[in-house]
């Protein structure tokens, strides 16, 4: 796939001339499945599944996703929900490399990008020191593909000269641990991952700390899905939003002046939408 045709020749002549006794090694790929829409699979992604022989896959990636790898490939769903690990991660290192020492082609397959917020860097530490040969397929990570779909910039020359993607998720319920002075600055794009429970707790801080309580905000769930939901309003409003617009996530909270730009519907006209749909 690197395009150097001459060692691959050389590796598969390799290949065929060795004798089958010889037990091969196999691989890890670390692959981004993107934040939903299939379309939005790397070429490297899709062929990827598409030559797997197993596929350990998270929550967040979509049957349709799934649909797209080879037919045979053995396929383990590793997910957890939040607080309700499915697979302890230990475990899920484990198998990787337990997988691998076997010979397989190992798709381990995370929504979004592998690196951001994806314990991609924990695995391909694991992996390392197993001494199996690891490697990694970017994906659209949620920020880039909710924005998109929202057709919201992150940055724009006149709104946001930074953008920062940061986890809502709090150790033992708490709030989440952040520069929170930082964080409130303005011409700065905020993008919380995993915040819908904390959004209440996340204005609150940001508000204290210095933030206009009208700053724009756009709370965008399911994003480039059947199912995406896009709900904006300010950010003093942040967890009335979330509420009254039912989102249970997967979940984007995007604050700063550019989610004035979304496509979405505004709080104060929720209401009037959900009476036209029913
Ligand atoms: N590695 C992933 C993020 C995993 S953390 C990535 O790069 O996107 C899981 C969080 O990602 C969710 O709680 C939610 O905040 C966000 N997320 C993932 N997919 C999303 C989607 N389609 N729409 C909105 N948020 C999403």
């Amino acid at each position: 796939l690197a395009g150097d045709d001459a060692d691959a020749r050389e590796a598969m002549i390799d290949a065929i001339n060795r004798p089958q006794t010889e037990k091969q090694t196999g691989v890890v790929h670390l692959v981004g499945a993107g934040p939903g829409d299939p379309d939005l699979l790397t070429v490297r992604a899709l062929q990827l599944l598409q030559s797997a022989d197993v596929i350990l896959y998270d929550r967040l990636v979509s049957d349709e996703i799934l649909s797209r790898a080879r037919r045979d490939a053995l396929r383990l769903y590793v997910g957890k929900a939040k607080s309700a690990h499915a697979v302890p991660q230990e475990e899920i290192e484990q198998r990787l490399i337990d997988y691998a020492r076997a010979g397989n082609i190992v798709v381990r397959l995370k929504g979004g990008d592998p690196f951001i917020f994806g314990r991609g860097g924990e695995e391909l530490d694991a992996l390392r020191a197993a001494g199996i040969p690891a490697f990694v397929t970017p994906g659209v990570t949620a920020a880039v593909g909710c924005a998109a779909a929202a057709g919201m910039p992150l940055t724009h020359r006149d709104h946001a000269q930074a953008v920062t993607f940061v986890t809502g998720h709090a150790k033992n319920d708490g709030e989440p641990d952040l520069d929170w002075n930082a964080l409130a600055a303005i011409g700065h794009t905020l993008v919380v991952y995993m915040g819908v429970a904390k959004a209440d707790a996340i204005s609150g801080k940001l508000i204290e700390n210095g933030a206009s309580p009208t700053t724009p905000v756009a709370v965008i769930e399911k994003g480039t899905t059947a199912d995406e939901k896009i709900i904006k309003g300010r950010l003093s409003d942040l967890g009335v939003i979330v509420r009254a617009g039912g989102i249970k996530g997967p979940a984007l909270l995007v604050i700063g002046d550019v989610a004035a730009k979304a496509r979405g519907v505004l709080l104060e006209e929720l209401a009037a939408v959900e009476r036209r749909a029913a």
